[in-house]
């Protein structure tokens, strides 16, 4: 059997559903170029039918990123299956998802039909999918709670439809590895072309903190297509964390005898930059990429791992793409180092780009000695934002202290040029500054999360703020870094307010929020 394992990345679809992470097309491009550079098999771009912001994201993500398979999903009728390929349509390795319920708690529940019909429905519209394009994957949604025996009906009829991949999906993530392992075997057995002519992916849920050990054992039982999401975001608990996957096959090759194409030195850089667009914080103890990952804090173990880095470290963290921490650049560095450091983070910015990055690079050298990759890879997000900017911030001041009422004055300007001040009062700084904002963009919104993290260690730090703010029940985040925190607030209140005037037309579709 193959000895390779395709990786299916569903950040821009899966993860995105989750609720308070929607992103920007640009966003979405911007990630599916980082996914493309970690070297995935498979990008599933969107739905495209579920609004035009996904149809839109698919198209583009379908023009510009050439590599890996894309693939846009769609429910089991026409009207999706058409759409899903007409956003496909420029792409280089173009992939129709097709998927409906198997389980008779979804179908008679959610679907009203019965299983016959169901099975009808999977059949067409795979056959229809094929008329399109020659890569087909179908789904059966809830795999895990369905009949076993009805289940290899559905998936001995998808194949004979001319379905190329067959994906069980554990959907609400009520499977146990041993169980899920079972089940593919069982299939393997029922439907001989799995893993032969017709290739077998998982897509698991954490609702039982088990996605990773489910995908796993069903690789171990023949699987050989994992799907998951970066950081492992996602409905609910989140989906399969793809960098754990990648390490664990890599890691234990003795045990699994397999592995991904991945370029594992891209995972740092990946699980930031969806971090950072989805607005979901890394945990610290996170495995892989976590902060406090590769650190050592008993005694005994630093001792240990001083003397031979082996005997407390099962990966090297350098094999993953953690940044050195060390000082890289002072002052005095000019722009040619500025940018040969940058690349070997792995962005390529234009000169345009790299103008304004070293501008702001110079101005955080002049408030701390020491510019480590940490404080490059906040920076670069800072000065990279996929937003469009309706509003600028130019400057912003603040009173504040015991006894003293705190007082903001902020400058911004429009897009025009045209510029605005005004000043507010606040419980606080940060307070005073939004309530000053506030005042000159005139967008009605409730804050419903602040939090300040410092980049790096020392008072001296870049400090980053991330914040989401609510309308009309629609969650936006925003971003904002600097050594100040309260020009960190501002710039983070800024960038959620112009995404959410730049995000106003890409809303889904009530009727389409339930997928795989
Ligand atoms: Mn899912």
């Amino acid at each position: 059997m193959d000895d390779r394992v395709l990786i299916f990345d569903t950040t821009l679809r899966d993860g995105e559903q989750s609720a308070g992470a929607a992103m920007t097309v640009d966003e979405k491009v911007e990630i599916a170029r980082q996914l493309e550079k970690l070297n995935v098999d498979v990008i599933e771009a969107g739905f495209p039918i579920s609004s035009p912001g996904d149809f839109e994201a698919v198209q583009k993500i379908a023009r510009e990123v050439r590599k890996p398979i894309i693939a846009a999903l769609a429910r089991a009728n026409p009207a999706d299956v058409d759409r899903a390929a007409e956003a496909l349509k420029d792409a280089a390795h173009p992939r129709i998802h097709v998927f409906i319920s198997s389980s008779d708690e979804h179908i008679q529940h959610q679907l009203n039909k019965n299983r016959e019909e169901v099975v009808e429905m999977a059949a067409q519209n795979i056959a229809r999918a094929r008329k399109h394009v020659d890569d087909v994957e179908f789904s059966p949604m809830d795999s895990s709670r369905t009949d076993k025996e009805f289940l290899a009906h559905m998936v001995r009829a998808a194949v004979d439809a001319g379905a190329t991949t067959i994906n069980i999906p554990d959907t609400v993530g009520y499977a146990i590895p041993e169980e899920f392992a079972g089940l593919i075997t069982y299939l393997r057995e029922q439907v001989p072309e799995l893993g032969d002519t017709v290739r077998l992916s998982v897509h698991c849920h954490d609702d039982l903190g088990m996605s990773v050990a489910n995908s796993l054992a069903a690789v171990k039982a023949g699987a050989r297509q994992v799907e998951g999401c970066i950081n492992g975001i996602g409905e609910r608990a989140g989906n399969t964390a793809l960098e754990e996957i990648i390490m664990a096959l890599r890691t234990r090759p003795d045990y699994f005898g397999v592995d991904s194409q991945v370029n594992a030195k891209q995972l740092f850089a990946t699980s930031r930059l969806v971090s950072q667009v989805s607005g979901f914080a890394v945990q610290p103890n996170k495995a892989i990429v976590g902060r406090n990952a590769f650190r050592h804090a008993s005694g005994i173990h630093q001792d240990a791992f001083l003397k031979k880095a082996t005997t407390f470290e099962i990966i090297d963290p350098v094999e993953v793409g953690v940044p050195r921490s060390e000082l890289v650049l002072g002052k005095l560095s000019g722009r040619h180092g500025l940018m040969s450091r940058l690349e070997e983070l792995g962005y390529t910015p234009t000169d345009e780009e790299l103008g304004k990055i070293y501008e702001a690079f110079t101005s955080i050298a002049d408030k701390k000695r020491e510019v480590t990759d940490r404080d490059l890879i906040a920076l670069m997000s800072n000065e990279r934002t996929s937003v469009v900017e309706t509003y600028s911030l130019v400057s912003v001041q603040v009173t504040c202290g015991s006894n003293a009422i705190a007082t903001a004055t902020v400058h911004l300007t429009d897009q025009t040029g045209r510029a605005f001040t005004d000043a507010a009062t606040g419980s606080g700084p940060v307070d005073a500054v939004y309530k000053a904002i506030n005042r000159l963009v005139l967008v009605p919104n409730s804050l419903t999360d602040f939090s300040v993290n410092s980049v790096t260690e020392g008072i001296d730090a870049v400090g980053e703020v991330s914040i989401r703010i609510e309308q009309d029940d629609r969650q936006y985040i925003g971003r904002g870094a600097d050594t100040d925190i309260i020009v960190a607030s501002a710039k983070a209140y800024m960038n959620a307010l112009n995404r959410l005037l730049s995000m106003g037309d890409i809303s889904r579709s009530p009727e389409a929020a339930t997928a795989v």
